[in-house]
C-alpha cells in the first residue's frame, strides 16, 4: 500500500524545517541559560582614598572604621560570590550644588586648601575634624553615592551599599557638623530626582543620631520623605516627634525617639508600626538608608542596643518596600558607627539580606 501524499507532503515539510526548529529552539534555551546564570550583584562602593581623611590620633571617626569590614566582606564566602567591587567615578561640583550652597563649597575648598601636611583643624561651621586631604575625600564619598545611583537605576547592580567617611547626615546646605562636611544621602536624593525623573525618594535614617542635616534640606519639601529613629536625648538634640515638616512638607518628616537601652523588639516594631503604613499611602520609586551603625549594642557615642539581629529585621522589612514600590531599588550609605567590628558585622547581616 502507497503512503497517502498528505503524510509524504509532511515528512517533506519535517526535513525541510524541524532541523532548524530545534536549532533556534536550543539556542534560545542557551540564551535565556546564560542571563538567569548572571543576575544581578550589589555593589560595594569603597576607595582606599576614604582611608586618608586624617581627624586626629584619639578620634571616633577614623580609618579603622573602614578597614575592618572591608577586609572582612573580602573573606566572607557567602557573599563574595554576590558582591562587585566597582571603582568609583569622580563626580563634577554642580552635582554637589544640588543640596549645597556654592559659599558653603567654597569656604569647605578655602579651609582645606589653608592646611599643612600632618595638621588638622576644626571646619569654621562646626565640630568637624578637616585635615590636607579632607574635600577630596569628602567629594569621592558623594561620588560613592552617585556611582552607585547609577548602577541600580541602568541595571547594573541589584543594590548598592557605600562604606565612605566621613558621614553625611549632620550637614545641611551650608554648615558642615558632626563628623560631617557633605550630606552624600542628601545629594544622592537630589540627584535620583534630577537625572532620573523619579518623584517620591525614602531616606530612611538608624544613625544613633537625628540627621539634621537631611531633615532640613527637606522639611518642606513633599517629594522626600524622611524618616528617622534615634537615641533621645542625645546630639544634636533635634529630630522630636513633633518635627514634622513644614509647607508643602508637613507630614513628610517622621520622627521617632529611643529611649536609651531600646534593642532589636523597639526597632523592629517602630518600621513595621510607624514606617509600613505610611509608604504604603507615599509608594518610594528609590528608598535611600543611612545606615549608621552607632545604634549597636556597645557603641561608643551611642546607649542603644541594637542586633546585628535588628538591623537583619529591618533590612528585611526595607526590601519589601523597594520590592513592591521601587522595582527593589534601594542604597546604603554609612553615616556613624564607631565599633569597627561592629559596623562589619553589621554590614555584613544586611547584605546578607540584600543578596538574592
Ligand atoms: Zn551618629
Amino acid at each position: 500500500m502507497s503512503t497517502p501524499a498528505v503524510i509524504n507532503d509532511m515528512k517533506y515539510l519535517y526535513n525541510c524545517y524541524m532541523k532548524e526548529f530545534i536549532f533556534a529552539f536550543v539556542l534560545s534555551l542557551m540564551l535565556n541559560t546564560t542571563a538567569y546564570s548572571e543576575p544581578k550583584k550589589i555593589a560595594i562602593l569603597y576607595d582606599e582614598v576614604f582611608l586618608t581623611h586624617f581627624t586626629g590620633e584619639n578620634h571616633p571617626e577614623n580609618a579603622e572604621r573602614l578597614k575592618a569590614v572591608v577586609s572582612d566582606l573580602r573573606k566572607n564566602n557567602e557573599l563574595v560570590p554576590h558582591l562587585l567591587w566597582p571603582p568609583i567615578k569622580d563626580i563634577d561640583k554642580p552635582i554637589l550644588e544640588l543640596v549645597h550652597d556654592t559659599n558653603y563649597i567654597a569656604l569647605v575648598e578655602k579651609e582645606v586648601a589653608a592646611i599643612q601636611d600632618g595638621e588638622i583643624t576644626y571646619l569654621s561651621t562646626g565640630d568637624t575634624v578637616i585635615s590636607k586631604n579632607s574635600l577630596s575625600v569628602a567629594k569621592k564619598a558623594v561620588a560613592a553615592a552617585i556611582n552607585g545611583i547609577d548602577g541600580i537605576m541602568n541595571d547594573k547592580y541589584e543594590s548598592a551599599f557605600v562604606l565612605s567617611r566621613p558621614p553625611g547626615h549632620h550637614a545641611t546646605t551650608s554648615r558642615g557638623m558632626g563628623f560631617c562636611i557633605f550630606n552624600q544621602a542628601a545629594i544622592a536624593a537630589r540627584y535620583v530626582q534630577d537625572k532620573y525623573s523619579l518623584k517620591n525618594i525614602l531616606i530612611v535614617d538608624f544613625d544613633v543620631h537625628h540627621g539634621n542635616g537631611t531633615q532640613d534640606i527637606f522639611y518642606d519639601d513633599a517629594s522626600v520623605f524622611y524618616f528617622s529613629v534615634h537615641q533621645h536625648p542625645l546630639y544634636p538634640q533635634t529630630g522630636r516627634p513633633e518635627e514634622i515638616g513644614f509647607g508643602n512638607g508637613l507630614g513628610y518628616t517622621l520622627n521617632v525617639d529611643m529611649q536609651k537601652g531600646a534593642g532589636d523588639n523597639e526597632f523592629q516594631k517602630v518600621f513595621a508600626e510607624k514606617l509600613v503604613p505610611i509608604m504604603d499611602k507615599f509608594k518610594p520609586e528609590f528608598i535611600i538608608i543611612s545606615a549608621g551603625f552607632d545604634s549597636h549594642s556597645g557603641d561608643l557615642l551611642g546607649g542603644l542596643e541594637y542586633t546585628d539581629k535588628g538591623y537583619k529585621q529591618v533590612a528585611n522589612l526595607l526590601k519589601k518596600i523597594a520590592q513592591k514600590y521601587a522595582s527593589g531599588r534601594q542604597i546604603y550609605i554609612l553615616e556613624g558607627g564607631y565599633v569597627p567590628e561592629n559596623i562589619s558585622s553589621s554590614t555584613q547581616a544586611i547584605l546578607s539580606v540584600l543578596k538574592k
